[in-house]
C-alpha cells in the first residue's frame, strides 16, 4: 500500500469508520464487512459435503436444480442473523444499483 493509499484510507476512516457489522470493531481489512473474531463465529453448515441436505430438501420439487447448499446456519443468536440484511444490502448496491 503507498503513502497517499494509506493517508487516504485514514482520513476515510476518521471520517467515516469502517466497522465491523458484527460487533463494531474497527479491527478488520478494508475490503471485508467482519472481522476475523466474527468471521470465525459464522455457523457454517457444511451442507455442501451432504448428499440431499436440507436445502435441497427445501427445495426439491419447487424449482429445477443439480446441487443447492448453504454455507451458514441462519439463526437468530449468531453474527450472520445481525448481519444478513447489511450485507444483502450490500450486494444488491453491487450488483444491481439498488440502494
Ligand atoms: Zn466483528
Amino acid at each position: 500500500m503507498s503513502a497517499l493509499t494509506l493517508i487516504k484510507e485514514s482520513l476515510l476512516q476518521l471520517f467515516y469508520p469502517h466497522l465491523c457489522a458484527g460487533c463494531g470493531s474497527d479491527a478488520l481489512p478494508v475490503s471485508s464487512h467482519l472481522c476475523v473474531k466474527c468471521m470465525h463465529a459464522l455457523p457454517l453448515s457444511s451442507f455442501e459435503k451432504q448428499a440431499d441436505n436440507p436445502v435441497e430438501k427445501i427445495l426439491t420439487g419447487r424449482i429445477e436444480f443439480e446441487k443447492a447448499t448453504a454455507q451458514f446456519y441462519f439463526t437468530k443468536h449468531s453474527v450472520f442473523y445481525n448481519t444478513s440484511c447489511m450485507l444483502l444490502n450490500i450486494k444488491a448496491t453491487k450488483t444491481w444499483g439498488i440502494s
